[in-house]
């Protein structure tokens, strides 16, 4: 079981893709919003989220009529 979020990695601007290629146009003393992680590959847009599709499919739905042997045995 987790406990939880793990603690992020504080950053600076040393470690962000803006500085390192001379994209910042900012004189912040601290990392802003707009921080984003310098990686070999460039920059990286953010990961999507992942559609997960039920297996399992409603045999029956709650809103059906009855059928006609389920009536006639209904009246019988
Ligand atoms: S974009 Fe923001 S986080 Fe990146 S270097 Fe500039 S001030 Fe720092």
């Amino acid at each position: 079981m987790t406990k939880g979020r793990t603690r992020a990695k504080k950053v600076s601007c040393e470690d962000c893709f803006f500085r390192k290629n001379m994209l910042c146009a900012l004189s912040c003393e601290q990392p802003c919003a707009t921080f984003r992680p310098d990686s070999p590959e460039g920059l990286r847009p953010p990961q999507q989220m992942r559609f997960h599709f039920r297996q399992e499919r409603r045999t029956q739905v709650s809103w059906a009529l009855p059928t006609a042997q389920e009536q006639a045995a209904l009246h019988a």
